[in-house]
């Protein structure tokens, strides 16, 4: 009888020795895990750098990642540029966006945007990526409705509660719902993967719960140094995002020996249209004039606001002749625009030309630029090349103004 309570205690020990052993070296595998992954992404401060760390992390749980469908806001799309589906229409991939559940490709009603997918891709399955638990939608709206689900709820995932259940019947019809939550700040989903392989259960989950927080300060960052590089008015390049591009657009073209000419300008008697008018109309006229601008020149070219009214555009593997043509004709069309509705403005230009016009750094060819500006300004609403004559000209004025 002793000799089998002696035994008995001695097997529990052995049972709970092992239990606890096992418990350790799971305990011991989760943190060596959480350790690498932690490793993987330390430093990382781009979106797209995130991804792909997740991507390969997902091969190597033997699911390969065929491409990522991005949410696009504005157009209400997930997108990877070569698909595109509106996620007011059903198809698996809105379905796991919206659910936030991991789902495959319905291949038993192919058709619309499954279809196309099908054909593309063949059987494919998808996996949705969120930024985790924000503010809930009546936080960030300050909503006070105490009766609406979202709140009662205390729903995150507030799109998905039912329209019938918010009340003020605001969001009578599904595609206006859907189109309203995706632009809500409380909105998570950012976009899904479609993926082949491997056993998918449990993968999202996988993702969202160790990505989707340094995912989420990713877009902070990304958003917050993009509006650092823009002018708030205009939404065009600032004047230090121009700096550090056309010094390293200046340096490739030193050392490729290519053309770049840059254009300085300036709206002419704008301090009068603003006594006119007034600074309001003045502000809507800066930004139709970057606009206009911008449409007028191409993808490569950078525009940016130089300060007040005055403005730069920057003509990578352009020569002084081709960039004389397209300035030339902003001015005339600038001429002849309603701004507005119907006021009228001129611009005055000036333009400077790397390797033509001697200049020795990119600060160089902007002030080169700037004085043929200035010579512009003689008679205004013209454009003017640099040349000597035009840094005489440019001289005699300063000197006139006691600059
Ligand atoms: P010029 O033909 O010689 O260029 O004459 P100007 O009146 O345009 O030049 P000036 O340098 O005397 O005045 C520039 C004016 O641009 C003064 C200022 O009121 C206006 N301005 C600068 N920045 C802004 C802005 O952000 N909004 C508005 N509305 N006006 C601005
Ligand atoms: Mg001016
Ligand atoms: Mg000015």
């Amino acid at each position: 009888m002793t000799n089998k309570i002696y035994i008995g205690i001695l097997l529990f020990t052995a049972l709970t020795g092992i239990i606890f052993y096992l418990l350790y070296r799971k305990k011991k595998a989760e943190l060596a895990e959480a350790r690498r992954l932690y490793q993987a992404v330390h430093g990382l401060t781009r979106f797209a750098d995130i991804m792909d760390v997740i991507v390969e992390e997902l091969k190597a749980k033997g699911i390969d990642v065929l491409t990522y469908l991005m949410k696009k806001r504005k157009d209400h799309t997930l997108t990877n540029d070569d698909i595109t589906i509106p996620i007011t229409e059903y198809s698996s991939a809105v379905s796991a966006f919206f659910t936030q559940q991991p789902c495959s490709l319905n291949t038993r009603r192919l058709k619309g945007a499954d279809k196309e997918l099908f054909d593309k891709y063949g059987h494919v399955s998808f996996l949705p990526v969120n930024l985790g638990h924000g503010t809930p939608c009546w936080k960030t709206h300050g909503c006070n409705n105490k009766e609406c689900k979202c709140r009662t709820l205390d729903a995150r995932e507030c799109w998905l509660v039912s329209d019938k259940a918010i009340p003020g019947g605001q969001m009578e019809t599904y595609p206006d719902k859907a189109k309203r939550c995706m632009s809500c700040q409380s909105f998570s989903p950012v976009g899904v993967f479609i993926v082949r392989g491997g056993d998918i259960s449990g993968k999202t989950r996988f993702v969202n719960e160790t990505f989707s927080g340094i995912l989420r300060a990713s877009l902070l960052f990304e958003n917050e140094a993009k509006r650092a590089s823009l002018d708030a008015l205009t939404g065009l390049a600032n004047r230090r995002t121009l700096e550090a591009a056309l010094i390293s657009r200046y340096e490739l073209a030193a050392r490729y020996a290519h053309p770049l000419s840059v254009c300085m300008f300036d709206i002419d008697h704008f301090k009068q249209f603003n006594d006119t008018y007034g600074h309001q109309i003045g502000d809507v006229i800066l930004r139709e004039l970057a606009t206009f601008v911008v449409s007028h020149v191409r993808k490569v070219d950078l525009v940016a606001r130089y300060g007040g009214e005055e403005f730069t555009i920057v003509f990578p593997e352009t020569d002084k002749n081709t960039a004389r043509d397209v300035v030339e004709k902003i001015r005339r069309e600038v001429e002849s625009y309603g701004f507005a509705g119907d006021k009228k403005i001129t611009i005055s230009m000036g333009i400077a030309s790397y390797p033509v016009d001697d200049s020795i750094s990119a600060e160089d060819l902007v002030g080169k630029a700037d004085k043929a500006l200035y010579a512009a300004k003689e008679n205004r609403n013209k454009v003017v090349t640099y040349s000597k004559k035009a840094e005489g000209l440019a001289k005699k004025k300063n000197n006139a103004n006691g600059r």
